[in-house]
């Protein structure tokens, strides 16, 4: 089955997202756990995690189908000291409000280096910073985004990704979150169904599709191999509609959540019906 959403909004609380994902039609969403620009905030209520997990079992959303993501600020390949911790100690808080809600898997951006350290250093750095968080916690995968490259982010090659999981000690715990529009501006041409085949035979034999626990579903503004991270709405950008349609009709990307990231939010209704309508 598929389970196509949005990223939706948490605004008044968590325990709102699942109403959210619910009116635009969604099988499946995206939140974040607290503000996404700052580093830390008040825990969650006993009130509030009673009430998300009611609105989930209400509108029958299942920990598979949710993803949570995490604040933009942390970057868990910080080549100094004091801002590494700094973003560990945030991470382990996004980690606890998932144990805290039920959800089984939380979606980051690996990091940055800064142009302090070279690539290899930086993923090192993401790697402990991920057996770090997994050690203090249960249950929780951590769920790793390809990037567009843009500025000094590593993870725009599947390469990196898998240095990185090489080096996390609970493999059952490390997963891969595919955005469309990161992958097609770091140079992985995802348009024709030649090149789709291709990305996904690459990705399978250098991470292994295993890993696979999401996928971002957004077009883009800016050019293959541009490294630029600019989302647009499905077929309003560079990428066209038929890579959606692949994704849609490709088993490999059943019972996982597939969301939206698009800028205009007042199209996901017509997106996600749109994106249904593409099952053949
Ligand atoms: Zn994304
Ligand atoms: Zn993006």
């Amino acid at each position: 089955m598929k389970f196509i959403g949005a990223h939706v909004s948490a605004e008044g609380g968590v325990q709102n997202t699942p109403l959210n994902a619910d009116r635009i039609g969604a099988r499946a969403f995206a939140l974040f756990l607290k503000n996404q620009r700052q580093w830390f905030a008040p825990p969650l209520s006993k009130e509030t995690i009673r009430l998300f997990k009611e609105n989930c079992e209400k509108l029958d959303y299942k920990p598979f189908q949710i993803l949570p993501h995490d604040s933009y600020l942390i970057n868990l390949g910080n080549p100094e000291k004091e801002a590494l911790e700094k973003s560990r100690k945030s991470f382990l808080d996004e980690f606890h409000r998932c144990e805290q809600l039920g959800l089984d898997r939380l979606n980051f951006h690996p990091g940055s280096h800064l142009k302090l350290i070279d690539e290899e250093k930086c993923l090192k750095i993401i790697a402990e910073s991920i057996n770090i968080t997994l050690d203090k916690t249960k249950g929780v995968t951590a769920v790793i985004e390809n990037t567009a490259g843009q500025g000094t982010n590593v993870g725009y090659k599947f390469e990196h990704i898998k240095f990185i999981i090489d080096l996390v000690e609970d493999k059952s715990r490390v997963g891969v979150c595919f955005d469309t529009c990161h992958a097609y501006a770091a140079g992985y041409d995802i348009k024709t169904a030649e090149g789709f085949e291709n990305t996904f035979k690459l990705f399978d034999q250098i991470i292994g599709i295993e890993y696979l626990k999401g996928i971002h579903l957004n077009d883009t503004k800016k050019g293959y191999a541009s490294k630029v991270d600019r989302h647009a709405n499905i077929g309003m950008g560079l990428l066209g509609e038929d890579v959606f349609s692949f994704i849609i009709n490709d088993p490999r990307f059943d019972d996982m959540p597939l969301i939206l990231e698009t800028p205009d939010e007042s199209l996901w209704a017509d997106e996600i019906q749109k994106l249904y309508s593409m099952l053949k």
